[in-house]
């Protein structure tokens, strides 16, 4: 049984679907709903064509790319991103990019719009998925919450009771994928200490003018309004991202909790930063501007006998790089294998719940790092930089390497198991080391250099980062050799750095459908 409709809950339950598991969708919730957690990165898109491949879910194939995504489902909302651009604004003072552009960061995470990442709009996405799921024969409730129902004196590790809406039922295995709800607590994932506590103020709103490349500012590789935009502030961040009908999801991410009416708070904000209020002046809200406190939170374990958890219901930290849409379907590939056979057993669970922990610490590291580090540009270079290293290294991996026996999806997430721990393990130190002051810049560049194989840090570019295939060319052996690869077999790969306009499998045959229903109905009762 999955608690929890968002995209995760969904595609997942697909996934179990086709495997020939009976599964139960229930989301508390009616779709279409409101969501945060909008913007997509190249690592979810990857994991996006995988669980579209092994599947045959043509839909997952083309959500993973703005151009496919535009063209075949155009009634699914969503904006075009073509990477990352940060800002280090100061208050009072219009923006400047400062000398060799200091203040500004802009990489690039696609080379043309087509292959592009997308922001979702969560409320048209979630939708989406959720009917799929159901009229691929998943059977899905709205309007469903879970809880558990806790039973004096029981030792856990048999079937989990649960009330789901007006019901009760037992699960063989709870998948919890409602995001940071109360259900992960009452199934005894418990609560870890946190590092992170932020504040976040946010709407969607309609008006916004563009954040863009002004005369006299170095180039850019793209047209930086479709990008997912960072401010980089005193008080904390404001993230915006625009979608393709030119409404903007904004807010702002706050070292400590709103104080005053949400409404008034982003006003206020805006007022201190003079170009990002010269942006939003004409501006409207599309929804009442809302605010939350305590936004990160961690549980101890992401699974025991009987349950487990999907990231977003274990551990979120903050929003920086978006790291949650491609860690949550990374889980969902893994959960769907552990399942394969039914329930899993403990010493798979065991593994899982390792992973993730090793995932949320790593993740957790770098986003420390990031906010010791800001609004000071020059300091932010470092986790910005580390972070760009890993999921670069990661991106060609996956794109130009066979993979591994187990799949790419047991690879710990930007490297979480891999040299790459230690990476951000020193980061971390690092920056809290210097208690504020200094700038770890030196450090940073030595330090990359194993997974850098994308010329970050290289001064001609003046901190603006393009996709530039024909430069990696230039570079094959440097690149083919980070890769464990030879500059000839990398060459003959090179075309597997665009995906395929079309998925050119089948759907597995005798998973779906009539099949998949009958065996559904004959075994209600493990519900
Ligand atoms: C402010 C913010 C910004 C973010 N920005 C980004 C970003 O830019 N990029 C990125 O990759 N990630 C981002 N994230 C993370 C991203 O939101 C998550 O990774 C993503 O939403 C996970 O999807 P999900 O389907 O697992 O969970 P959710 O989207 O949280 O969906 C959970 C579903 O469960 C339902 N539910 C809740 N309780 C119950 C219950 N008891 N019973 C049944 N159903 C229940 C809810 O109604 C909801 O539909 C952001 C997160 C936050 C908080």
């Amino acid at each position: 049984m999955i608690a929890g409709g968002g995209f995760a809950g969904s595609i997942l339950a697909r996934a179990l679907h086709a495997e020939g598991r009976d599964v139960l969708l229930l989301e508390r919730g009616r779709h279409p709903r409101f969501a945060l957690g909008e913007s997509s990165t190249p690592l979810a898109n990857l994991a996006l064509e995988r669980l579209a491949v092994r599947y045959g879910f043509d839909d997952l194939w083309d959500l993973a790319a703005h151009g496919r995504w535009r063209r075949r489902l155009p009634e699914v909302g969503r904006g075009l991103k073509r990477g990352f651009c940060f800002y280090q604004h100061e208050p009072g003072e219009a923006f400047s990019p400062g000398p060799s552009s200091s203040r500004r960061l802009v990489v690039a995470a696609s080379p043309d719009d087509d292959a592009a990442d997308n922001q979702w709009l969560r409320a048209d996405v979630d939708r989406f998925l959720f009917e799929r799921a159901r009229a691929e024969g998943v059977d899905c409730r709205e309007e469903t919450p879970v809880e558990v129902i806790p039973v004096p004196g029981d030792p856990g590790g048999g079937p989990v009771r649960l009330r789901a809406g007006d019901r009760t039922v037992e699960a063989g295995l709870l998948i919890d994928a409602t995001g940071g709800s109360p259900l992960a607590a009452s199934l005894g994932a418990g609560e870890a200490s946190l590092r992170l506590r932020t504040g976040l103020v946010y709407s969607h709103f309609a008006g916004v003018a563009p954040f863009e490349r002004a005369e006299g500012w170095p180039d850019s590789p793209f047209p930086e309004r479709w990008s997912a935009s960072h401010h980089l502030l005193e008080e904390g961040w404001m993230y915006q991202l625009r979608f393709d009908d030119g409404s903007m999801s904004a807010g702002f991410l706050l070292t400590g909790d709103p104080v005053d009416e949400a409404g008034t708070m982003f006003a206020s904000l805006l007022d201190r930063y003079p170009s990002l209020a010269l942006q939003f002046a004409d501006s409207t809200p599309l929804r009442p501007v809302a605010s939350r406190s305590a936004v990160a939170y961690r549980r101890d374990r992401a699974a025991g006998r009987g349950w487990l958890l999907l990231p977003h219901s274990y551990a979120f930290a903050d929003p920086m790089f978006s790291t949650g849409i491609a860690w949550s379907l990374l889980a969902a590939e893994r959960v769907a294998d552990l399942c394969r056979k039914g329930v899993p057993a403990d010493g798979p669970l065991e593994r899982y719940r390792r992973l993730l922990a090793a995932e949320a610490d790593h993740i957790d590291r770098l986003l420390v790092a990031a906010y010791r580090a800001m609004p000071d540009m020059e300091r932010f270079a470092a986790p910005a930089m580390v972070y760009f290293a890993a999921a670069s290294f990661d991106e060609l991996r996956q794109r130009l390497l066979d993979p591994p026996t187990e799949g790419w999806c047991w690879q710990g997430f930007l490297g979480a198991d891999d040299g790459r721990c230690r990476l951000f393990q020193e980061l971390d130190e690092r920056s809290a080391a210097e208690g504020g002051n200094g700038s770890p810049a030196e450090w940073v560049g030595p330090a990359i250099e194993r997974w850098n194989l994308i010329g970050l840090l290289d001064p001609r570019r003046c901190n603006a980062y393009p996709v530039d295939l024909e430069d990696m060319e230039r570079r094959a052996a440097q690149v083919a050799a980070g890769l464990g690869l030879d500059a000839a077999t990398l060459r003959r790969r090179w075309p597997r750095l665009r995906s395929p306009d079309q998925l050119s499998v089948r759907r597995p045959s005798g998973r779906q459908g009539a099949g998949a229903a009958k065996r559904r109905a004959r075994a209600p009762a493990r519900r």
